[in-house]
């Protein structure tokens, strides 16, 4: 606390990452990245992308990248927004169509960037019960609030909404905005992209740091009707103009256009975890069902902290969380089988331990 720091400042509580350390032969499962690298086609446009052109600012308006991405997604490239991380793409979706008269509604267990938005936003909000599955129940979600956002595959579940369920919710919900954060969506959920067609008041929020591995790039993108993306763009200009580089727009341009590779590293992040979920099921874990590339479980037997503790003892790093009904989790990041190999390796040694007095 400083006495030069702004009201603003002095009451934000700032979102917190999962830790990225730097130990050797760790096993790092903390924060949701790929364990594959990127398309090769991708760092080979950011390597070409480095070259003297960068004394040079980069396209404000990423018009190419926005050109691809409608491509890819069949819709106009009016109706595509393009940020560093998503992160950025839902802060400005929160202060440009999120604050609303009536409150923001979001699940109680979701991602914690949430609240933190609001703060920094001034934004009322009123969170709403999952389910005793921790499903996300979408009729609870009409009749009342001024904005809805909602992860799909929520986080830190995983557990999936289907398409016709997000349908019936926006259209249920004409005229308010509703927000779907798909950060995970290409690991099983059914994207809502086709319903914007449609749904005016509906923005799909996307991000390359998952399925594209590329966290270190900083690129998401949203897509919505012509008008809602022109209201972030709004915001966005008011902020800054140049969130993506000139690499990061053309690493992301590249990304796009290797689907081989992004449809074989999905996959196979699908394949393993299935591999962790019966692993550890065979351990004893609770796991949701998740179509995300990390998993959510808990042992009938082991505190969520305790077990996060032992496994960093052993260089393995998970994340966990506190606060009500997911303290006894764990988030586990689906990484490679070696890794993934070694977790189990480390639960099972932690699981047959003496417990401690
Ligand atoms: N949404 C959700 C649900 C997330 O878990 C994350 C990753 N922390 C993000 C958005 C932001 O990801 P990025 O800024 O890397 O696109």
């Amino acid at each position: 606390m400083s006495r030069y720091w702004s009201e603003l400042a002095r009451g934000l509580s700032p979102y917190v990452p999962g830790e990225q350390p730097r130990i050797a032969g760790l096993v790092k499962l903390n924060t949701n990245e790929s364990p594959f690298g990127p398309s090769p086609k991708a760092l080979e446009a950011v390597r070409a992308a480095a070259d003297e052109t960068l004394r040079l600012y980069p396209d404000p308006q990423s018009t190419r990248l926005r050109e691809v991405l409608a491509d890819y997604h069949g819709v106009a490239p009016e109706q595509v927004f393009v940020g560093n991380g998503s992160d950025e793409v839902l802060a400005h979706a929160f202060a440009g169509l999120l604050k609303q008269a009536g409150p923001l509604l979001y699940p109680d267990v979701t991602y914690s960037f949430y609240p933190v938005y609001c703060r920094l936003f001034g934004i009322n909000y009123e969170t709403v019960p999952l389910d005793a599955g921790m499903r996300v129940h979408t009729p609870d979600y009409l009749g009342r609030g001024g904005a809805i956002i909602i992860a799909n595959p929520n986080a830190p579940t995983g557990i999936a909404l289907s398409r016709r369920q997000i349908e019936r919710l926006v259209a249920a919900r004409p005229d308010i905005p509703v927000v779907i954060d798909e950060a995970y969506v290409d690991f099983g959920a059914e994207t809502a992209i086709s319903l914007v067609r449609d749904h005016p008041n509906l923005l799909v929020v996307q991000t390359m740091s998952k399925s594209r591995a590329l966290a270190g790039l900083r690129v998401g993108y949203a897509i919505g009707d012509a008008a809602l993306i022109e209201g972030l763009t709004r915001v966005k200009d008011s902020f800054n103009s140049y969130p993506l580089g000139r690499p990061a727009q053309a690493g992301a341009i590249a990304a796009i256009e290797d689907e081989a590779y992004f449809q074989q590293s999905r996959l196979a992040i699908i394949a393993n975890r299935r591999a962790l979920t019966t692993d550890l099921a065979s351990l004893g874990f609770e796991v949701l069902p998740s179509s995300a590339n990390f998993v959510f479980a808990r042992h009938p037997g082991h505190s969520g902290h305790a077990l996060a503790a032992a496994l960093r003892e052993q260089a393995v790093l998970v994340r966990h969380f506190s606060g009500p009904r997911v303290s006894d989790f764990l988030r586990i990041t689906v990484g490679s089988s070696a890794e993934l190999g070694r977790l189990t390796e480390a639960l099972a040694a932690t699981l047959a331990a003496p417990p401690p007095h």
